[in-house]
């Protein structure tokens, strides 16, 4: 166990997450292991005034925009969390290294460490999240038994990935130095980690993917960057910072009151999972499509959607998805290019989402990191505190700011194919 202490008065960590869902991911993590958790989306004015609080996830949602833009305001966020007096800073990108040809891991993990690490000191790189079946192998990034570049991320709307090597695709994003930690030294403990990332850093490498194929590699690796002022990674990571620090026995949830009433889900994640959950939820509730061509011709979408919700909104939660096969996307992205098709999509669902909360609703699911990023900039939501998981990664939060809400903000990837229809039990 680490002699680390956390200063009571101070957040101890303070989460930077590319994506809305990664960072619900990553807040759930945290909150499950009895962390007091804040996330905000965006970085809000009052971070200074949060109180009652172990980690503060800030929600960007830098995942595909330039690189340039990720850089800016993962930097803003970085500082803002320092001038709050966070202990620890992590960088939080997706299990599956979701990232275009230009980045954005590799210029914001730069930047965090020109100004965040002194010289000289190295820094983890850790996308394995042993809890989702993303682990890594020999540098190797594995989603459940498939390479990375055969899993269904390769289809993903946005950031598809086509290379399994971590080292390969951070060293395509960065001018530093990328080099590799395999699992047998994570076998070893704490003190082999620490000594091979010393030992790697004295030959000049200033980034280490690490192997992690378990839970306890995450809790050695954990103990092993405790004291580092930035680490890097998938969720998984934060889960053995926590475990390396001691688990607290504090209650998870501080909030008393949690929003119930009308219920809706929106889905724009076009994953496997998100697919199988629709599936399975269509088979009890009514679903409606909305489709980017069709909103593109002139047609009213957005009002026939909010039509539906209103005949249906009374009998038990509503679905209203763009979600569709990969054949459909493609489709829809020829037809109008995939930043237009992508964007329609998510002025859409998010104007939808605005047209619920209007019409009562007051739990909301959000399926997409992006989808989620597009909703919740729309309804003015800042900040929510993190309650419980309904599956690992998946929690309810209770909005703090903009309407009144229980809202659950689900990565693509993430929950079992029953979750549509589960989730609303968890929600008391
Ligand atoms: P995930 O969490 O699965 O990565 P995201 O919401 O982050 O989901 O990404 C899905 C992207 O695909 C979004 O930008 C969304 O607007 C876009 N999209 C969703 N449905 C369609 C569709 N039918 N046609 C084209 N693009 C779509």
């Amino acid at each position: 166990m680490s002699t680390t202490q956390i200063n009571t008065d101070a957040p101890w960590l303070g989460v930077i997450a590319d994506d809305f869902t990664g960072a619900s991911d990553v807040a759930g993590t945290l909150a499950g292991a009895g962390m007091r958790v804040v996330q905000t989306f965006g970085i809000p004015d009052s971070l200074m005034q949060l109180d009652n609080v172990d980690c503060i996830v800030v929600s960007l949602k830098t995942r595909s925009v330039p690189a340039a833009e990720a850089v800016k305001e993962s930097l803003v966020a970085a500082r803002a969390l320092r001038s709050r007096g966070v202990q620890q800073l992590y960088f939080k990108y997706c299990s599956t290294f979701d990232s275009t040809p230009e980045g954005n891991i590799g210029p914001v993990a730069d930047a965090l460490r020109n100004e965040f690490v002194p010289a000289g000191q190295i820094t983890v790189v850790a996308p394995g999240t042993p809890a989702l079946q993303r682990t890594v192998y020999n540098g190797v990034l594995f989603a459940g038994t498939d390479l990375l570049q055969e899993s269904s991320m390769r289809n993903h709307p946005l950031t598809p990935m086509t290379d399994s090597s971590v080292p390969r695709l951070l060293q395509a994003q960065t001018r530093n130095v990328v080099g590799h930690i395999g699992y047998s030294v994570l076998e070893a403990g704490t003190s082999a980690v620490q000594s091979r990332l010393r030992s790697l850093s004295d030959k000049g490498v200033h980034y280490a993917v690490i192997d992690t194929l378990t839970d306890r590699h995450l809790a050695v690796l954990g103990a092993a960057a405790l004291e580092h002022p930035l680490v890097t990674g998938g969720s998984g990571l934060v889960g053995g910072l926590a475990v390396a620090l001691g688990l607290r026995d504090k209650p998870t949830s501080l909030h008393t009151a949690r929003p119930a009433g009308p219920a809706a889900i929106i889905a724009g994640s076009c994953s496997e999972m998100t697919n199988a959950q629709i599936d399975t939820f269509r088979q009890f509730r009514p679903c409606f499509l909305v489709d980017p061509v069709a909103v593109a011709e002139g047609r009213d979408v957005v009002g026939e959607a909010l039509l539906f919700a209103r005949e249906n909104l009374a009998d038990g939660p509503i679905l209203i998805h763009s979600t569709t096969t990969p054949q459909e996307v493609s489709r829809a992205q020829e037809e109008l290019g995939q930043a237009r098709a992508a964007q329609i999509t998510e002025d859409s669902l998010s104007a939808i989402a605005e047209g619920l909360v209007a019409l009562g609703v007051r739990q909301l699911i959000v399926a997409g990191g992006e989808t989620s990023g597009a909703v919740v900039r729309r309804l003015g939501i800042t900040t929510a505190r993190v309650g419980k998981e309904v599956s690992p990664g998946v929690p309810w939060l209770t909005t703090k700011t903009g309407p009144g809400l229980s809202i659950l903000l689900k990565s693509g990837n993430l929950g079992t194919p029953t979750l549509f229809l589960d989730a609303w039990e968890h929600n008391r």
